[in-house]
This record gives C-alpha cells, structure tokens and sequence, in this order.
C-alpha cells in the first residue's frame, strides 16, 4: 500500500484567480512546487484534485483543460490529476464533485492507497469533506508557505501514522 498526498488545486497549488485556464494566468502559491518535490522525496504519490466545472460550463473543453494541465505541471512530478468536470445543474449529479469523495476513492483503487497514511489539503470545507468521506486526514490551508505548512503538519502525523 501506498501513501498519498491530495492537494487541492486553486486556493493551495495556485492562488484561486477564478477558473484559471490559461498558462499565463497561473500564479503559484508561495512553496508549491518545493512541497510536491518534497512530497516525492518522502515517497508519497502526489495527486491534483480539483473540481472544473468550468468544462460543464463551456469556459473551456476537456481537451483544452487537459492540454493546459500537461502544461502547468510539466516540470513538477505530480503523479496525476484528478478532476471531476461536471456541474450539477447542467450535467446532473456526479460522484466525483468534491464534496463527494469520488475522485480521492478512485485514485485509492487504482494506486493501493492506504488512506491512514494518507492526507489532504484544501481550502474549502468542501475539500475537507470530501478528504474525510475518503477517510483521510485533512488539513484546511489558509494562506503563507504550502511547503512550511505541510512540513508542520508532517512532523506530527509521521509519528502518529
Ligand atoms: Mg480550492
Ligand atoms: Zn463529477
């Protein structure tokens, strides 16, 4: 079994500008990239989980997200990215729109996560609902350093794991 680190997307990776499509409008959060590389050292697979209702909405396609997404992460070594495209009221209910656990329980399926040792971290209590439905740990980040923040928390659920 594996151990596994989900992080949010806007709000914690990038700073939440709305719908953030576009190479050009990707702002990182201060220590982003250093917390994935770190993530990777310590050995956990590190998984993107983002809700794009902004697909559901026609802001952009699939493709184009897809394409924006290969590049935004090309030179991090996130294992994946998890995203659930749907929007209730245009596309009906899904399993995989945070809150709903659906994309975390995935990805546990696929890579033999174990979740005990396994963590995540969003903005919105959303995230935290979907991070406890999938019987992880949850951390709610609020702002300053990603790599500081998760290297706080680190050092307490290590020895309690
Ligand atoms: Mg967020
Ligand atoms: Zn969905």
């Amino acid at each position: 079994m594996r151990k596994a680190a989900f992080l949010d997307r806007d709000g914690v990776i990038n700073v939440d500008t709305g719908y953030v499509s576009r190479i050009e409008d990707v702002e990182w959060t201060a220590g982003a990239l250093d917390a994935i590389e770190r993530l990777k050292a310590l050995d956990y697979l590190v998984f993107v989980v983002t809700n794009q209702s902004g697909i559901a909405r026609g802001y952009y396609s699939e493709e184009q997200f897809r394409r924006f997404t290969a590049a935004m992460f090309a030179s991090s070594q996130v294992d994946a990215v998890l995203f659930c495209p749907h929007y209730p009221e245009i596309t009906g209910r899904c399993e995989c729109r945070k809150p709903e656990p659906g994309m975390l329980l995935h990805a546990a399926n696929i890579f033999s996560i174990d979740p005990a040792q396994s963590f995540f971290v969003g903005d919105q209590p959303t995230d935290l609902e979907a991070g406890s439905r999938a019987l992880v740990t949850t951390w709610q980040f609020q702002g300053g350093r990603l790599d500081q923040f998760i290297e706080d928390r680190l050092s307490t659920f290590r020895s309690t794991a």
